[in-house]
């Protein structure tokens, strides 16, 4: 099936009702949005997309941008975004690699030309493994991958997390996502269209308009430094978190110091999930039951997950109807991420407790090999995110003449480094203790506040040698 079909049956039947709730006050209702978007997607068809063709979307976000998609699935095009942050030679490659029909960087002025246009009301009938949207990958562990995501892959998920996080049409989404991404394009908008409810559309995060749509909201997504900048705030209180039932966090690991916070000040607990471009959600915390620090709960329903390498911690490796079908114009490297009965490797290395609940300890490239002895960054981070003085932590590796690598931390915040040294020490074997404490202001981000930790290991590479 199409997956519009899908969501636009799920639409309110009340077509009048808003779907997006804008800053300035105004709505676009659901009506609009489907007359629209059926007139966006007469443009593209008078531009020359045929189906299976790529449309490709670079742009600040707007619902133009959500009608766009909307039109390319319609008429069973290949939905491409590109983050926004991309420069012009990084957007030459995908561009030269995805071979789109269109590439839209005003959707505002695209969507407006095409209110001249009847709107296309028939649905292009596609195949469950039919391709939907390319999803490149934030490229945190190298170059960029496009993801392949087929139309059966985003409706088995965005029907999963509906069931999973209790969606009803009395809910209002805030939305303060990008939409260049898995999270805010199809975690939080099929959300909000499977449920038939309004989302709160804010272009970006930003506290002010965030925490008053707080108080109009239900249900919150957001990534971990939405949720630090929340706690910044000393408007955050529990009466301005008092309208909500559920704020949801992934793209990055959730410091278990922001999750306590964030209980004492609203007594609430953050939901987390975990999530890739290649499969959008694999595992979430329970709406019902206890959601956990540190655990990002477990697999959706349909979703096999197990640790490969025989041990108790090792890389996560996932088999189920929301894994992609491959990497666009890559079959080596799909290849090599698949194992023969068909589980994707997903690169993160985990544990699950006896309880299932699955526990990730960060990525297999981010592996520290000092003197021949594995260090796993996270077992430190969490120990220095402990420590006086320090907000958060990145362990990283860096050459050394001795060991091969060695241990360093970066910390966000203020402290004796052989204090902290010594501290360390007295909980971890010396290999696994860090030999330099550098303290910074910031630790390098992309857009989804995910920790570039090659930027940093770039930035200290010259520490011992
Ligand atoms: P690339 O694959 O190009 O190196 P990337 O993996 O960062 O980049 P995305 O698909 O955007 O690209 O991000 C998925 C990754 O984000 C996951 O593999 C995982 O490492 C991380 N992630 C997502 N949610 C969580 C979470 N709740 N806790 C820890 N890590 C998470
Ligand atoms: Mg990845």
């Amino acid at each position: 099936m199409n997956l519009y079909d899908l969501l636009a049956s799920r639409f309110p039947a009340d077509r009048t009702k808003p779907c997006f709730l804008l800053p300035d006050g105004s709505a676009i209702s659901y009506g609009e949005l489907e007359d629209r978007t059926g007139r966006v997607a007469a443009l593209l068809r008078a531009r020359g997309v045929q189906t299976g063709d790529r449309v490709a979307l670079q742009a600040p976000k707007s619902p133009q941008g959500v009608m766009v998609y909307l039109a390319a699935l319609k008429i069973g095009a290949v939905f491409l975004p590109l983050n926004q942050a991309y420069t012009p030679s990084e957007v030459e490659y995908f561009l030269t690699d995805a071979e789109p029909a269109v590439f839209i960087t005003d959707p505002v002025a695209f969507a407006g030309e095409a209110q001249g246009l009847a709107p296309i009301t028939e649905i292009t009938a596609r195949d469950d493994a039919d391709l939907a949207s390319i999803i490149y990958t934030s490229g945190t562990t190298g170059r960029s991958k496009g993801a392949m995501l087929s139309h059966g892959n985003l409706a088995a998920n965005a029907l999963a997390l509906h069931a999973a996080w209790g969606f009803s049409p009395d809910d209002v989404l805030l939305h303060a996502l990008p939409i260049f991404h898995v999270h805010g394009l199809f975690v939080a908008l099929h959300c909000a269209f499977l449920s038939g409810g309004p989302m709160v559309w804010l272009e970006r995060y930003e506290d002010a308009p965030v925490l008053e749509g707080l108080r109009r909201a239900t249900v919150m997504m957001g990534v971990p430094t939405f949720y630090t900048r929340l706690l910044g705030n000393p408007g955050f209180t529990r009466d301005a978190a008092a309208h909500m039932r559920l704020f949801v966090c992934g793209s990055a690991p959730l410091l278990p110091t922001t999750f306590a916070e964030f209980e004492d000040r609203t007594g609430m607990r953050i939901l987390e999930r975990y999530g890739m471009s290649e499969a959008v959600i694999i595992t979430t915390n329970p709406l019902d039951g206890d959601r956990i620090a540190g655990s990002v709960g477990y697999p959706l329903p349909g979703v096999e997950l197990r640790i490969g390498g025989g041990e108790d911690t090792g890389v996560i490796q996932i088999r189920g109807p929301s894994v992609f079908g491959g990497y666009w114009r890559m079959p080596e490297k799909t290849a090599e991420e698949f194992t023969a009965d068909g589980f994707f490797i997903t690169g993160d290395v985990g544990h699950r407790d006896p309880d299932g609940r699955v526990w990730i300890s960060g990525r297999a490239k981010d592996l520290i090999i000092s003197g021949g002895y594995n260090v796993y960054p996270k077992e430190i981070e969490l120990l220095f995110d402990e420590m006086a003085g320090v907000t958060e932590s990145a362990v990283i590796g860096v050459p050394h003449p001795d060991f091969g690598e060695a241990v360093v931390a970066v910390v966000i915040g203020q402290g004796d480094e052989t204090a902290m040294i010594a501290a360390a020490r007295e909980k971890l074997a010396a290999f696994k203790t860090p030999k330099r404490v550098f303290f910074v202001d910031e630790l390098p981000r992309n857009a989804m506040g995910k920790v570039q930790k090659n930027l940093l290991r770039d930035q200290y590479k010259a520490t011992f040698t």
